[in-house]
């Protein structure tokens, strides 16, 4: 990064802006923590690059906040956050080790959740070459059909002698499809299978929630709640007042704008045809920001000085730009360089999203790598051991 970009600072070459608030994070974390309690671990799920905001910068922070148990898919996530880790925390591959990858996973000092009885013959063969016992998550199918062991396959390894031979059971884990509708019957029968299932494991810690999961009740914790989303700002509980800080605000500045009559088409396929005389802005972020295309003609962006106007995306987006209608903003003078927020205090990442017939999940995991990335950890408390 060049330099260090305020928005509207008119010597700034960015063109799309990121800010990320850190100590928002950090109070995510600490919120999430004491709601579920000190008998719970609460973990956190790091994922994607820590949901698009930069597992580099956000690893350390949700260390400071007290957290010691992360969850990443791949080995090559885990490997790139261990070296900011000391080993006092555990790094868990919920995809599990691909074949072959045993070994590089294990010396990326990460432990695996084991999905299937091959990655448990594949770990439990790496700990005979070792000649030691290595620790493993396991993980079950409530009910989702995407990773763990099934009723069967537990028969299946159940039937051998000392089945786990080998493998130091850190955690059984299983992962709710629906947490996010708090009525679906799906919860309390994945629920129930969770526990018919781990009843024929030894006793290990159990953790089957993620964010929505552990807004569900303390029935859901278990030992430890594993969230992602929540604490990027991402609402657990949809249709409901968001209970998470804001940690994202996407902003895009103005190249230049134009006043165009009546009939006048804008951007590409001429998506957009004026109806009345227009004042038409365009802004330095498009789909190659990661900013989806999906959005254009549904979404809006906002002057943050007038936050209750709206100011329609018109056309389509292009790769590098997108073009807002600032009509009903008058006469307002709009420099070039001039912010507007596509995601902010006034417009939450929800909307966005709805508007791009999207989540946020997809919205935050698809930001770009072009946008300039500015980390606020200002009001972060130095020393900060939750
Ligand atoms: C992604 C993921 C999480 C975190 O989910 P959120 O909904 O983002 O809180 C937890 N557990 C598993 C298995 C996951 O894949």
């Amino acid at each position: 990064m060049p330099v260090d970009t305020e928005p509207n600072d008119p010597a700034s070459p960015a063109g799309g802006i990121l800010t990320i608030d850190l100590a928002a994070l950090a109070g995510n974390y600490r919120f999430l923590r004491d709601r579920v309690g000190p008998g719970v671990t609460c973990g956190a799920a790091v994922k994607a690059d820590a949901y698009g905001l930069g597992a580099a910068r956000v690893v350390p922070v949700l260390h400071r906040a007290g957290c010691r148990t992360f969850f990443v898919a791949h080995l090559a996530e885990g490997a790139a956050i261990r070296p900011l880790l000391g080993a006092d925390s555990t790094i868990f591959v919920l995809n599990g080790p691909m074949p072959g990858t045993e070994a590089a996973l294990h010396q990326a000092g990460l432990v695996p959740v084991l999905n299937s009885l091959e990655q448990i013959a594949g770990w439990r063969a790496l700990a005979q070459r070792a000649g030691t016992p290595l620790p493993a998550a396991m993980q079950l199918d409530s009910g989702m059909s995407r990773f763990g062991l099934s009723d069967d396959d537990l028969h299946t390894l159940l039937a051998e002698d000392a089945p786990l031979t080998g493998i130091i059971p850190q955690l059984v884990m299983s992962h709710l499809a629906c947490a996010d509708e708090p009525a679906h019957p799906a919860n309390h029968a994945q629920h129930a299978a969770f526990q018919r299932l781990r009843a024929r494991l030894p006793a290990m810690p159990a953790s089957l929630a993620a964010s929505s999961g552990l807004f569900l009740g303390p029935e859901w914790h278990f030992d430890m709640v594993r969230p992602g989303a929540a604490l990027y700002g991402i609402n657990p509980t949809p249709g409901h007042p968001n209970p998470m800080q804001p940690v994202v605000r996407l902003q895009a500045r103005i190249v230049q704008t134009r006043r165009i009559g009546p009939g006048t088409a804008v951007g590409y396929g001429a998506g957009f045809i004026a109806d009345r005389p227009s004042r038409i802005a365009t802004l330095a972020v498009g789909y190659g920001d990661g900013f989806p295309r999906a959005i254009g003609g549904r979404g809006h962006a906002i002057l943050p000085a007038q936050p209750e106007t709206p100011l329609p995306i018109v056309g389509r987006i292009s790769m590098d730009c997108l073009a807002v209608d600032v009509t009903a903003l008058g006469d307002i003078p709009l420099a070039a360089g001039t912010a507007l927020d596509l995601i902010g205090p006034h417009h939450p990442l929800e909307d966005a999203a709805d508007a791009a017939g999207t989540i946020g999940y997809e919205l935050l995991t698809g930001l770009g790598a072009r946008y300039h990335r500015r980390y606020r950890e200002d009001t972060l408390p130095q020393g900060d051991n939750g």
